[in-house]
């Protein structure tokens, strides 16, 4: 039975007691991690949020407490009163940072008791994330998950902190409200009040916060939950954390500058080093044709390089033809001295770009005695002379090639890059490397809609000079975005926006929107910018994946408190659950 906790208050956290308190009589709480009964004794290890600490029940001391010791299970909460004492030295634990001394118990309060647990609560122990979820305040006992949340929670502080003494108010806007697009679906409410009606769960607070900036506020931002309906891959959640910011009266060089004096910050403070700025910038253009990729891991080089001229009429089909129409050849050496690269490896290269929509992958290595591999053979002694001079190999190199549509080229070559760099062991460890994306397209074509959507959403500003081209090439304008990449993760992104409403209208055009469907979505937004809307810009910072990166997790699911599965369920709480078909009928919904 668990009894009160009276007479029982906690002097210290499990994790405290060290040397020094050697001889002082000392009051923890927490739950049993392990108990083991030796020779007479009965040990119990005690855990609580700041670690472990081990305590002793001797029957020599108080036989009625180590007798009821003996029937403690794991998990049972515990208040335990006694006396700090030094290990015997061949008895210390040096994994624990309360590994020289134990705690000779004389007072015991059984605070509860605990069913056996699903697993045991221990790192490593190979328990599917389906029963992680389920029993997640179980899984967040284990020691390490709190130092996450405990890094997260730092985060957020130096955000608000910093924020807030650069002069910006924070201002919580609606989470029940209409579409705010940022390219994926809409999370919908139906609403009681007004039947047939439905809110919709905010994609951003972007419409707000350019309000708050046409309000005259001049510098906003929130810690903002953000929610988006997609397919959810590894590291997505539908709901996810930003930390997100609009300023007046500026251009994108003073949002990106702020922002990396934030992001600076928050690197000192949890790293303890930050990175230079200001951090490289790199045009969109540019990213994909060396990188293959608009969020290139500068980590390490390895670029792709432009064969076009070279192999434009090289006697390999491969290349001749893929150069028609527009299409260029595109290359990527490695050098790999100690031949690290199996046929095997070769075979999987092949296999991922072919699972990438490519015929194949044309492969070389080089070597002293002559070059290997299925192209060489179709090549001529001047195509081969040609690339020896032009990418400079040397004798232990692979060449990768990719003709063809260039952007499609590129991008296949930039996932085979970012395998070699994991092949070849090139990423450097504890490396950073940070470097703003710019001047992305302002649309992309897409083929499923067949039409023009926005790279970033609607609200992106063109660039002045590109604005020419809105209805006749919209594929050619610029937009004024910047993303910023740490290690080849987008963790930040933005832009200048359209501040004038007759721009913001073409932009809408340009999507193809008919006029009544965007004067029905955004006509509010559209009367709000024709009243004195000032130049404005601003940024969002993905809090999830940051402290994610920074703690070193592999998933953003582990810095999330309750994060759902990759079906978009609770398995804990099982959300999504039903509706009762009363509450259906209040909504004035019916299911099919
Ligand atoms: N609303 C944008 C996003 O969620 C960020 C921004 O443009 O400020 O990605």
């Amino acid at each position: 039975m668990p009894e009160k906790t009276a007479g029982l208050r906690r002097s210290h956290y499990c994790g405290e007691i060290n040397e020094d308190l050697a001889g002082s009589e000392v009051t923890i709480a927490g739950w049993v991690q392990r108990r083991r009964d030796h020779g007479g004794l009965v040990f119990l290890d005690m855990r609580d949020r700041s670690g472990l600490v081990q305590t002793v029940f001797d029957p020599q001391e108080d036989p009625e407490t180590h007798r009821r010791a003996r029937d403690l299970r794991p998990e049972y909460v515990l208040a335990l009163r006694g006396t700090v004492r030094p290990r015997p030295a061949d008895m210390e634990n040096p994994k624990l940072k309360t590994g020289k001394v134990e705690i000779l118990i004389r007072e015991l309060r059984v605070l509860n008791g605990s069913k056996t647990p699903p697993f045991q609560i221990e790192e490593d122990q190979n328990v599917s994330e389906n029963v992680r979820l389920k029993y997640r305040y179980l899984d967040l006992r284990i020691p390490g998950r709190l130092e996450l949340f405990v890094l997260r929670d730092k985060i957020t502080r130096i955000t608000r902190d910093f924020f807030s003494g650069e002069g910006f108010l924070e201002v919580e806007t609606p989470f029940l409200t209409r579409s705010t697009p940022e390219g994926a679906r809409d999370f919908l409410v139906p609403s009681r009040l007004s039947p047939g009606r439905f809110y919709a769960l905010p994609q951003s607070p972007q419409i707000f916060k350019q309000l708050l900036m046409i309000a005259g506020f001049d510098r906003y931002y929130q810690i903002a939950r953000c929610f988006r309906d997609e397919d959810l891959r590894a590291d997505r959640q539908p709901e996810f954390t930003q930390v997100d910011l609009e300023m007046s009266f500026v251009d994108e060089e003073d949002v990106m500058g702020l922002l990396e004096k934030y992001a600076r910050r928050i690197f000192r403070e949890t790293l303890g080093e930050a990175p230079p700025a200001p951090f490289p910038r790199l045009a969109h253009a540019e990213a994909m044709a060396r990188y293959g990729s608009d969020r290139p891991d500068l980590r390490y080089d390895l670029e792709i390089r432009d064969l076009t001229h070279l192999l434009r009429n090289s006697s390999a089909r491969i290349f001749s033809e893929g150069v028609k129409d527009g299409g260029a050849v595109r290359v990527l050496k490695a050098e790999d001295p100690r031949g690290r690269l199996s046929r095997r490896h070769l075979d999987d290269l092949v296999s991922l770009a072919q699972s990438l929509g490519a015929p194949g992958l044309a492969w070389i290595r080089t070597a002293q005695d002559g070059w290997r591999g299925p192209l060489v053979k179709f090549l001529s002694p001047e195509d081969i002379r040609g690339m020896k001079t032009e990418l400079d190999c040397g004798d232990a190199d692979i060449l990768f090639f990719m003709s063809g549509e260039k952007d499609q080229a590129s991008i296949i070559l930039g996932r085979i890059r970012q395998e070699l760099a994991r092949l070849l062991d090139l990423i450097p460890e504890n490396a950073r490397s940070l470097v703003w994306i710019t001047r992305f397209p302002l649309f992309e074509y897409s083929k499923e809609e067949r039409r023009w959507v926005s790279s970033h959403h609607p609200f992106t500003a063109p660039e002045e000079d590109s604005l020419q081209f809105l209805e006749s090439d919209p594929g050619r304008v610029l937009s004024r975005a910047y993303d910023l990449v740490l290690n080849g993760n987008e963790i930040g992104g933005g832009s200048v926006r359209i501040h004038r409403p007759e721009i913001q209208e073409r932009v809408f055009q340009a999507l193809g929107l008919p006029r009544e469907e965007y004067r029905e979505k955004f006509g509010f937004f559209l009367e709000a910018l024709s009243y004195g809307a000032p130049p404005h810009g601003g940024c969002a910072f993905g809090l999830d994946r940051l402290a994610a990166l920074l703690s070193g997790s592999g998933s953003i699911r582990e810095v999330i408190a309750f994060p759902k599965t990759q079906k978009g369920v609770c398995p804990l709480t099982e959300a999504p659950g039903p509706a009762r078909a009363a509450q259906l009928s209040e909504l004035g919904l019916k299911l099919p």
